[in-house]
């Protein structure tokens, strides 16, 4: 990972009140490193069981509170990523069956529309998420 993206995850810690620990730092690395969202389980053992669940679950909560992680909606589930501040926007595409989530990239096009639409409503957007939902290639076989 970027030491530039690491120093950014230590100042939004300290701008919070918290403190860059070890944990937090793997916790971080994980997410960076994967190639699309994951789900707590997943961050769980991709992880190798260096602390307990709790302590996971803790860090989490922690890092969507103070905006360094995202939930991407599954279905009745969600996965985990981390937002914009870290990784360039984006948006998904999730099979409905599987479960898989396929990143779309950053389209300008798309973008502008939906900040169009958002002044024609008299929102200054700060963020957005889009999703589309659907059936994968490998579910669609019968
Ligand atoms: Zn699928
Ligand atoms: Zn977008």
């Amino acid at each position: 990972m970027d030491e530039s993206v690491l120093r950014l995850f230590s100042s939004t810690l300290k701008k919070a009140g918290y403190n860059t620990t070890k944990t937090r730092v793997a916790v971080f690395q994980c997410l960076g490193a994967a190639s699309e969202p994951l789900t707590m389980h997943e961050l769980y053992s991709d992880l190798n069981d260096t602390f307990d669940r709790s302590t996971l679950y803790r860090i989490i909560r922690m890092f969507e509170k103070v905006g360094i992680v995202q939930r991407v909606p599954t279905g009745w589930k969600y996965k985990l990523e981390l937002t914009d501040v870290f990784v360039s926007h984006h948006h998904h595409a999730i099979c409905l069956k599987c479960g898989k989530i396929i990143p779309i990239e950053e389209n300008p096009d798309l973008e502008s529309l939906i900040n169009k639409i958002a002044d024609k409503h008299n929102i200054s957007a700060i963020n957005h998420q889009l999703e589309i939902q659907g059936v994968c290639v490998g579910c669609q076989r019968p």
